[in-house]
């Protein structure tokens, strides 16, 4: 361990669920569980975050519900939490990726009266899953499932308010219709081609790094996935075939995203199955293995306040 690791500054993850609990079906007992037993989840993934030095949190997923019991037990928390900065429900197709927190559009109305809903509770950045995603059955991670139209009403109204937008996308289709909508960050960005296969798009990349664009490269929640698919051999979302193969890309593109200039955001992605809340740490680790310095990679995650 070098000395940068022993002196660690305070740090932000991106992106993170405060309500999942990283255990092995996170969604499932997300959905068993009462409103009082998920409050009490996100106190404890608060509580192991901030042990970890991270002192602000970028919820990137969650019901309003939540947020409201979440924000009111924290009031009167006997210990230190971190800040949360949160997006409230990503904005999704109907029966979309995480549909289950309440974000589902099918019209330009619904979209305004979304990002409407996220300002009036303060909500610090907008979601928007553009492709679906592994925690969701009925949705295709190479597939652009948000309509083009209402993806940029989302980044027009979001950007009217001053709120940045973080988008969800595994196809590179997705990932294409998020920088055209002008969005700050891809979340994931694994390239997936109409056919399933990840295939690295440099040209893509050059134009998220002309643009600003930066991503949320999400590297050690799939690689903690993908040991975990090997170890019990099942999909969350049966149809997800090429799930190894994206995965693995997310790390494996790390240094592609370096070479090509673009801003990387570090985020774990924690409350997905085995990534805990104390493992952004273990995310930069993964960028200093592609090639930065830990105090370059430790720089990215500051917070800044
Ligand atoms: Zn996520």
């Amino acid at each position: 361990m070098t000395d940068a690791w022993r002196a660690v500054p305070p740090l932000v993850d991106a992106h993170i669920h405060l309500f999942l609990d990283a255990g092995p079906s996170p969604r499932e007992t997300y959905l068993r569980a009462s409103g009082p037993e998920r409050v009490e989840t996100a106190l404890a993934n608060a509580e192991r975050a901030r042990a970890a030095g991270v002192t602000t949190l970028i919820d990137l997923g969650a019901s309003f519900a939540d947020i409201a019991g979440f924000r009111e037990a924290a009031a009167s928390h006997p210990r230190p939490l971190p800040r949360v900065v949160w997006a409230g429900p990503p904005i999704t197709r109907r029966g979309g990726h995480c549909h289950f927190w309440g974000g589902e559009v099918a019209s330009e109305a619904d979209v305004a009266a979304a990002v409407e809903a996220r300002i009036a509770i303060g909500a610090g950045v907008v979601k928007v899953m553009v492709s679906g995603g592994g925690l969701t059955p009925g949705t295709d991670p190479s597939v652009a499932e948000m309509p083009a139209p209402l993806l940029r009403l989302a980044v027009s109204l979001a950007h009217d308010a001053g709120l940045p937008v973080a988008a969800h996308c595994h196809a590179t289709e997705a990932m294409r219709r998020a920088v055209d909508a002008g969005v700050d960050r891809i979340e994931h960005g694994s390239f997936l081609d109409a056919d399933g296969r990840s295939r690295f798009d440099r040209g893509l990349a050059l134009e998220m790094a002309a643009r600003g664009i930066g991503v949320g490269a999400t590297v050690i929640s799939a690689v903690n996935t993908a040991e975990r698919l090997r170890a019990d051999g099942a999909l969350a979302n049966p149809g997800d075939v090429y799930a190894f193969e994206r995965l693995e890309a997310r790390r494996t593109n790390v240094a592609r995203w370096l070479e090509a200039g673009v801003r990387l955001v570090p985020g774990s992605d924690a409350g997905v199955a085995g990534t805990h809340h104390d493992a952004l740490l273990d995310e930069l680790r993964c960028y200093v293995d592609a090639g930065l310095s830990t105090q370059e990679a430790l720089r990215l995650a500051a917070d800044d306040g």
